[in-house]
């Protein structure tokens, strides 16, 4: 991380990135090359979401990689762009000033200055909403099936939600030995079709629709759950040694003036940009499920609106 000084604080940067996931340094490293000044803050680490799956399977021109590895080198490309790239730093505010800049307010009290603003923060994952759910976090309660599912191997575990990243979390946790029941509100799977059919023919995999989780048990340890069936309110206990919550993302980044749909999702135009002129936005901050693939490609389009608007705006 680079040291923050007065010089950074008073630059006026072209575009500043919020949120350094694959979103952000897709279309941080596509505006760099551009020779655009471009500033990328970053709450946590650099990497996002796919910093921590073990395994990347759907990027073009890669058999596999590892998600840190995958994320780490993309930073060092937008920073070989000339990029300046900080970490740790919560945006707390995003405001338009009268001489239609932007001032980015951080949780280490500088602001930062900019001409355009790029949003890619994404979202916290939507949990199932119940009594004790966070006192069994990380301990049986968990979002991702890649970074907690080996410690998982042969035992029983729930999935609850759908969607493709579920379908792919049941495969795997498969594969370590796990027993699967799939427990979701809706009345099939989601998803790519040909990895559904073989899901449901798979041993130890168990499908359940229609059915919502509904209570929790357990003292340190997640140890049975409640499953109702929702047309006839008929529940059925589960011993169950993990549930993988796959419910999709709630974003939580909040900017007056852009508009963003009832779940929060910001909505932008054919060229990413919100109802603000001036302030774009594009990965999951905008769509709930869409492959890393795609997100690195809207990440890039969405630099290269960006760079055309200001061309014509200033
Ligand atoms: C469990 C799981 C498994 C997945 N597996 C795969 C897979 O195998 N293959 C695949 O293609 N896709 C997979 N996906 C989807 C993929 O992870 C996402 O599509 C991708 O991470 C979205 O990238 P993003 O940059 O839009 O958001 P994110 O990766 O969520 O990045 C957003 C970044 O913004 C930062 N941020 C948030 N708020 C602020 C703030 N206020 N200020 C500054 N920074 C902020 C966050 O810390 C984060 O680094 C999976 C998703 C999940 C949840």
């Amino acid at each position: 991380m680079l040291l923050l000084d007065k010089k950074v604080t008073e630059e006026l940067y072209d575009i500043l990135i919020l949120g350094g996931g694959v979103a952000g340094l897709a279309a941080a490293i596509t505006a760099g090359q551009l020779g655009l000044q471009i500033l990328v803050l970053e709450k946590t680490v650099f990497g996002g979401t796919v910093a921590v799956l073990e395994s990347v399977t759907e990027y073009p021109g890669i058999d596999q990689i590892d998600g840190w590895e995958l994320t780490q080198t993309m930073a060092r490309q937008a920073e070989s762009a000339g990029c300046q790239l900080l970490d740790s730093i919560t945006v707390n505010n995003v405001q338009k000033r009268e001489d239609n800049t932007f001032v980015i307010t951080g949780s280490d009290g500088n602001c930062f200055r900019a001409r355009a603003v790029i949003v890619t923060t994404g979202g916290q994952p939507r949990l199932l909403g119940l009594n004790d759910e966070t006192r069994f976090a990380r301990h049986g309660i968990h979002t991702c099936a890649q970074c907690a599912g080996p410690q998982y191997k042969d035992k029983e575990v729930v999935i609850a939600g759908n969607g493709t990243w579920a379908v792919k979390a049941a495969f795997h946790l498969l594969n370590l030995g796990c027993k699967v029941t799939f427990v979701t509100g809706d009345t099939e799977m989601s998803g790519n079709a040909v990895h559904i059919d073989s899901l449901l023919n798979r041993k130890h995999f168990k499908f359940m629709p229609g059915c919502h989780v509904e209570k929790l048990y357990g003292e340190e340890y997640l140890e049975e759950i409640d499953v109702v069936k929702l047309t006839s309110g008929i529940r059925k206990r589960l011993k169950v040694a993990a549930i993988f919550v796959y419910r999709g993302i709630v974003p939580d980044m909040k900017i007056a003036a852009a508009q963003q749909d009832a779940k929060g999702f910001f909505l932008v135009d054919e060229n990413f940009m919100t109802s603000l002129p001036g302030v774009f936005a594009t990965g999951r901050v905008v769509y709930a499920e869409l492959p890393i693939q795609v997100l690195v490609g809207d990440g890039s389009r969405t630099a290269l609106s960006a760079a055309a608007w200001l061309q014509t705006n200033s």
